[in-house]
C-alpha cells in the first residue's frame, strides 16, 4: 500500500482516474503520475487529532514509488506526530533505498521537515516538489545557509548520510532470560522476537553525529480483516487478517514479522544535525507498523521494545519515565477551520 511497483502505480491511477493513465520512467508523464498519487498518499493519512491530511510520493532510484502519510498520535504530545516527509524517509530507510530524484508533497515542507530531508544522502540533487503547480525547489533555495549534517562534524570528517547502509555492531548484553520473567510461555515468545527485530533495526540507525544506535519494536494484534480501514477514489484496500498460529513469518525487506499471532514492526531512530527533527526510535516503530497496512488502529498495539545502549549521550527510554499529574481541562479546545476534511481514521 505505501510501497508500489509501476504495475500497481497504474493500477491506482486507472481507478482513481478511469483514464487508463500509465506511468513511464523519465517521461514527463511520470511526473504527472506522481503528482496524481500524492491525493491517492493523501487518504491514507492518519489524522485523528487535526482531520489535515498529508501526503508524499517519490520515486526511488530502484524505480519503486514510496509514499508517506501524516501520522498524528493521539495521547501522546503533539510534537511526537510524524509528518508526511518523515514517513516518506522512513519508507524509503526501510526498503534501503539508496536515494531519490524528486519528492512530491500536498502542502508545502514545514522548516522541521526541510531541515531533516537535508540530511539524505540526495539533499543537493533532489527536487522537492508543492504548492499549486507541483513546482520543482532545490533544498538550497528553499532552506538557504542551512546548518546541515557537515556543520556538527570536524572538517573533512566523512559520514554516511542517511539513506546510506549503516551498520552497528550491536547486539543483546545478554540473552533474555524466560524464567526471570512474569510472561507466559507465548509472550516470551513474541516479547523475543520482538527485540530481536529491534537489535536487527537498531542496526540500521542513522546516528552519525552521537552513535547512539537505538530501535523500537511495536507488537501488534492482527487486524480482524472483515471491514477494510481505507478507501481511496473508490479503491478498497484489502488487508491480510490474521497470522498463522505457532508460526513465523517474515519479510526481510521491510523488517516486519508475524509471530505466535502477533504482528511486529520495527524501526531506527534517525538523527539530525539540528536535533529535533530526526525519528525517535518509538515513532520509527509506529510508522514501520502503518507501513505495513496492517496497523490500522492505536489500539491494536499491545507491547513495545525499546533497545538502546548503556550510557550513551543520548537515551531514548527516560523519556518514558517521566512522572505525570493529570489536571482538570477549564479550557475549551479552539475549534479547528477544516470542515472540509474527511472524517479521521482512527489510530
Ligand atoms: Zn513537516
Amino acid at each position: 500500500m505505501f510501497v508500489l511497483d509501476a504495475g500497481e502505480a497504474q493500477d491506482i491511477l486507472r481507478k482513481q482516474s478511469n483514464s487508463g493513465a500509465s506511468l513511464q520512467a523519465g517521461s514527463e508523464s511520470e511526473d504527472a503520475d506522481l503528482i496524481a498519487l500524492v491525493s491517492y498518499a493523501q487518504r491514507l493519512a492518519h489524522v485523528a487529532i487535526s482531520g489535515f491530511r498529508v501526503g508524499a510520493v517519490a520515486r526511488g532510484e530502484s524505480g519503486r514509488i514510496y509514499l508517506g502519510v501524516n501520522v498524528e498520535l493521539p495521547g501522546l504530545p503533539l510534537n511526537a506526530c510524524v509528518h508526511a516527509e518523515q514517513t516518506l524517509i522512513t519508507n524509503l530507510l526501510i526498503h534501503r533505498e539508496p536515494s531519490v530524484q524528486a519528492v512530491y508533497i500536498s502542502a508545502a515542507p514545514c522548516g522541521h521537515c526541510r531541515q531533516f530531508l537535508s540530511e539524505l544522502v540526495c539533499a543537493e540533487s533532489m527536487t522537492i516538489c508543492f504548492g499549486k503547480d507541483m513546482h520543482a525547489h532545490k533544498l538550497a533555495d528553499i532552506l538557504p545557509e542551512r546548518f546541515g549534517p557537515h556543520s556538527l562534524l570536524e572538517k573533512g570528517q566523512d559520514i554516511s548520510l542517511l539513506l546510506q547502509p549503516q551498520h552497528h555492531d550491536v547486539s543483546l548484553m545478554r540473552p533474555i532470560d524466560a524464567s526471570s520473567s512474569a510472561q507466559s510461555a507465548v509472550e516470551h515468545i513474541v516479547f523475543a522476537a520482538a527485540a530481536d527485530k529491534a537489535i536487527q533495526a537498531a542496526r540500521t540507525s542513522y546516528t552519525p553525529y552521537y552513535r547512539c544506535p537505538a530501535a523500537a519494536a511495536i507488537i501488534f494484534t492482527p487486524t480482524t480483516g472483515d471491514s477494510p480501514p481505507e478507501e481511496a477514489s473508490g479503491l478498497t484496500h484489502q488487508i491480510t487478517a490474521s497470522a498463522p498460529q505457532a508460526s513465523e513469518s517474515l519479510d526481510a525487506d521491510s523488517g516486519w514479522v508475524q509471530k505466535q499471532d502477533h504482528e511486529i514492526a520495527a524501526g531506527p531512530c534517525m538523527e539530525s544535525a539540528a536535533h529535533n527533527p530526526g525519528m525517535l526510535p518509538l515513532q520509527s516503530a509506529i510508522v514501520a507498523g502503518i507501513l505495513t497496512g496492517r496497523l490500522t488502529s492505536f489500539d491494536q498495539i499491545v507491547g513495545a521494545v525499546l533497545v538502546e545502549c548503556n550510557d550513551t549521550p543520548v537515551q531514548s527510554a527516560k523519556l518514558e519515565a517521566a512522572p505525570s499529574i493529570h489536571m482538570d481541562a477549564s479550557v475549551p479546545p479552539a475549534p479547528l477551520s477544516t470542515p472540509t476534511i474527511p472524517s479521521p481514521i482512527p489510530i
